[in-house]
């Protein structure tokens, strides 16, 4: 792996040549940007350095502002960006190293696309809902069962990366290729937004995985979801930070000569840097603990929750400074409006974070009476 320094401007060049242009295709037809994806891959925008060294410093803050290079220009693709490097986060950290082996490098590059199917597993830890996944041990592999409805940047020859309940006990998580037999996947309900992500509902019926195909057994399971669930949260950080700016650049076209009765709408260009400056600040100080395992997950659920909020704050102020022009079907704020929602429904959305941050402070001040 070629681990020297992945060009910003390469990628933004990138960004700007060949994502701009299929903007509105991506939203209102929901093309997907298999080609970007791949190239920015090859570009080092999955972020290249965690193949090579841990404590390289192109990191995690290198990928969170490629998700928000991308998210300012499309908000699916850039959902699809966090997907591909969280796999890639994934597969970083994975416990079983012949998975690592055999996955990453290709993940990494782009040159097997990969979709992440944890939102279920994430809302069952949480408290929130079933697991919908069931595992069968047998000996070093497991064979699957069940449904996930809805998993994005999937396609043919893609891999997806899922967890289950194991017969055993515990929780196992593993990298299934799309090819594999007993694996099928079926077209979701049209979304209001975010169709260019490839997302799919998928069926697991008796679907086998092999040792090198295991991230993590049981008994390493909740060491690895806590190594891992920062960057998880980060990375979409990232994608609504994309959101914001694109939003902050509505306000700013708006503003001025005919506009100036926007002076009088709550929320302000000004605002909107100001509070965006100060999450960028805290992200990058968070990402640069998660890259080493040592971010505390209460700040980070908390700033993920910050930026769902800016996220909505922003798409709002986008369509009432953009007026009349921003209701029309094509306009920028729009898709912004839905992209913003977006953000604080994907797991975990708005108020997942609110129970988890919840039941954190709960069991932080019941630590603190005894
Ligand atoms: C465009 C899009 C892309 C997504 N991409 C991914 C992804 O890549 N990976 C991933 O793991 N998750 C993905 N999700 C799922 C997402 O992260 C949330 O888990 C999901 O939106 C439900 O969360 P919620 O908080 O609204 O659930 P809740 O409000 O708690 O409840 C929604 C309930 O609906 C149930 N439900 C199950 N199937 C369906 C169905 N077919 N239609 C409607 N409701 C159903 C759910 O089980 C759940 O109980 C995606 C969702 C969308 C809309």
């Amino acid at each position: 792996m070629n681990a020297s320094l992945p060009s910003l401007e390469a990628i933004d060049a990138a960004v700007h040549a060949e994502l701009a242009p299929l903007a509105v295709d991506i939203d209102v037809d929901g093309v997907y940007p298999e080609a970007f994806l791949r190239h920015l891959g090859a570009l080092g925008g999955y972020g290249a350095s965690l193949v090579a060294d841990e404590h390289h410093p192109l990191d995690l803050r290198h990928v969170l502002t490629v998700a928000a290079h991308v998210g300012a220009v499309s908000g699916a693709a850039a959902f699809a960006v966090w997907c591909q490097f969280t796999c890639a986060w994934y597969l970083r950290h994975a416990t079983v190293p012949a998975t690592r082996a055999r996955y990453l490098d290709a993940v990494v590059r782009g040159e097997l696309l990969a979709g992440t199917g944890m939102s279920n597993t994430m809302k069952h830890l949480a408290g929130i809902e079933k697991i919908r996944l069931s595992a069968r041990r047998e000996g070093d592999g497991y064979v699957l069962n069940g449904v996930l409805p809805w998993v994005s940047n999937l396609a043919a020859h893609h891999l997806v990366i899922v967890a289950a309940a194991v017969d055993t006990g515990g929780y196992a998580m593993f990298a299934v290729e799309t090819g594999t037999p007993g694996y099928a996947n079926h077209p979701c309900p049209e979304f209001s937004g975010m169709e260019g992500s490839r997302t799919l509902s998928l069926r697991f019926k008796q679907v086998r995985v092999a040792a090198d195909q295991v991230l993590a057994h049981p008994e390493q399971f909740d060491a690895f979801i806590a190594r891992i669930k920062p960057g998880f949260l980060l990375g979409q950080v990232g994608m609504g930070l994309g959101v914001v700016d694109a939003c902050i650049k509505v306000l700013h076209e708006h503003g001025g000569g005919q506009n100036d009765v926007n002076a009088y709408l709550d929320v302000q260009e000004d605002d909107l840097q100001a509070a965006r400056d100060v999450l960028v600040a805290e992200t990058a100080l968070l990402a640069a603990q998660a890259q080493v395992g040592k971010a505390a997950l209460l700040p980070v659920l908390r700033l993920r929750a910050e930026a769902s909020e800016l996220a909505l704050r922003a798409g709002n102020a986008a369509v009432l400074h953009a007026g009349a022009r921003g209701y029309i079907r094509r306009h920028a704020a729009q898709r912004l409006l839905r992209e913003a929602v977006f953000v604080a429904i994907v797991t975990p959305a708005l108020k997942h974070l609110r129970k988890e941050i919840h039941d954190l402070e709960q069991a932080a001040s019941r630590a603190e009476a005894a």
